[in-house]
């Protein structure tokens, strides 16, 4: 993993310090000596994370951090505010201003890592969101994806691991209005819990009698369920040797006893965002290959679909020795039901026409809308007897029950002409089989429409 980090003391010496430290770690670096330099690298470079001293003359840490949150253009970046260990009360002031995390001097290296991964995970996440909603703005994509942005400000829902009784109420204290906190001291209950429920993050304690906490751990990464679910350590002063296992087995992050409640509460946080902007991304993927491959005036599978998708079930009946057949049906004089009834008129009737038709099909055929007010049905393992039925059947249901439109419970008739064709044995191929179809269509209209004609094997 390699990103940017971006270090700001005004003290050379310091900068030094991190810098050789990121470096080694395949860090790229960059370096500001004050707030307005570390602004204006922020503005323009690509910079991953910002290490971010509190204590600068002029322009103190505060305040840079709270110009970079307040910019659109640099809101993105995470954080870390580097204080002094005693100062509660900067960490305080840091979440104020908007930092996502901090660290105290002197940094220690286990620390630097983790929270530097950690917040470099989240800012790829955010990228690729950003620029996914940047390039899909053209298809109202972004409309979609912004719509579906999971809300900050919801509780998270947590489970928390931990069999010690104080420990339990402490942290429970400290999450009270903050995350909506399941508890239990079981470990194995813990496992079963924790692939039965979603949770946006799952604590797990280290001071177990007699369990070994990084046990659960590979066992929550190992299983389908909780495999992305975010994991915090809650360790002991001295278990680092423990933490780099936990680390290397796929935990996200840890906190060291005794609790810094704002401390929990940015880990927290941190992952919560993370797991949120990876269920988003993994949710818009799948809405994007959704929408591409479907109408969205009638729901059935598009043109792109059925272009994808037919030579496949064609190669596989022909492999397989089974009989496919296509309809393509058209609505008759539909430039006529425009004309009188509206183009919303004319939409309606496409939508309940697509809603008959899904009706009247199979599960595993293939009903699309090929345009216009054409539809093709692709039916696997169908021979053209068959398949003239399924027709005839779907004519008939038009014809039979006039369509009703408009609020006003106006119903008009409408016919469909359908044309069906089934693959030849032999020397066959797509293209010949939906022209065959088409022909068909052809015919049905030309013999006065409302009719099924099928050309036969
Ligand atoms: P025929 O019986 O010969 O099929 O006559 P037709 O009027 O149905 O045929 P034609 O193909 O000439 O007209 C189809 C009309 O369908 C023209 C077009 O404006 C309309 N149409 C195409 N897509 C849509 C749509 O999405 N919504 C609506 N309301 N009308 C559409
Ligand atoms: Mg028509
Ligand atoms: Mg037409």
């Amino acid at each position: 993993m390699t990103a940017r980090i971006l270090v700001v003391d005004d003290i050379p010496a310091n900068v030094r310090l991190l810098e050789v430290r990121l470096l080694a770690e395949y860090f790229e670096v960059l370096t500001a000596s004050n707030g307005p330099d570390a602004i204006e690298t922020c503005e323009n470079g690509k910079v991953d994370v910002v290490l971010l001293d509190v204590m600068m003359p002029d322009m103190d840490g505060f305040e840079v951090c709270r110009r970079l949150k307040s910019d659109p253009a640099t809101a993105h970046i995470p954080v870390v505010m580097i204080t002094a260990l005693d100062q509660v009360s900067d960490r305080v002031r840091g979440l104020e201003a908007g930092a996502d995390d901090f660290l105290t001097k002197p940094v220690n290296d286990l620390q630097l890592m983790t929270r530097v991964k950690s917040l470099v995970r989240l800012k790829s996440l955010t990228d690729e969101l950003r620029l996914r909603a940047s390039t899909t703005r053209n298809i109202g994509i972004e409309e979609l994806l912004s719509r579906n942005y999971a809300s900050e400000d919801t509780m998270p829902k947590v489970l928390l691991i931990d069999e010690r009784k104080s420990s339990v109420e402490r942290i429970q204290k400290m999450l009270r209005d903050r995350a909506d906190l399941d508890v239990t001291g079981d470990p194995h209950a813990g496992f079963f819990q924790a692939a039965e429920t979603s949770y946006e993050c799952v604590m797990i304690s280290t001071a177990f009698a007699d369990f070994d906490p990084l046990r659960l751990c590979s066992q929550l990464r190992s299983l389908d369920r909780t495999r992305f679910v975010p994991i915090i350590l809650l360790a002991e002063e001295g278990e680092e040797e423990r933490i780099i296992r936990g680390l290397e087995l796929g935990i996200n992050d840890y906190l060291m006893r005794p609790i810094d409640q704002q401390e929990l509460t940015a880990r927290l946080r941190t992952q919560v965002r993370r797991k949120r902007y990876n269920d988003q991304l993994r949710a818009s993927v799948t809405q994007t290959i959704e929408m591409a491959v479907t109408d969205g005036l009638t729901g059935l599978h598009n043109r792109r679909y059925l272009d994808s998708h037919l030579q496949t079930l064609f190669d596989r009946a022909v492999a397989r020795r089974r009989p496919l057949s296509v309809m393509i049906t058209d609505l008759d004089r539909f430039k006529s039901i425009n004309d009188a009834h509206g183009h919303d008129g004319g939409d309606e009737v496409l939508r309940e026409f697509a809603r008959r038709l899904r009706k009247n099909v199979r599960g595993i055929d293939l009903a699309c809308r090929f345009g216009g007010e054409e539809f093709v049905v692709v039916m696997p393992d169908t021979d053209g007897v068959v398949a003239e039925k399924v027709a005839e059947r779907i004519r008939a249901e038009i014809a039979q029950m006039p369509f009703a439109i408009g609020a006003d419970g106006k119903t008009i008739e409408v016919t469909v002409s359908v044309g069906v064709s089934s693959v030849l044995k032999g020397v066959d191929t797509v293209a010949a089989l939906m022209k065959r179809a088409d022909l068909a269509l052809y015919e049905a209209k030309s013999g006065g429409r409302n009719r099924v004609v099928a050309k036969a094997a």
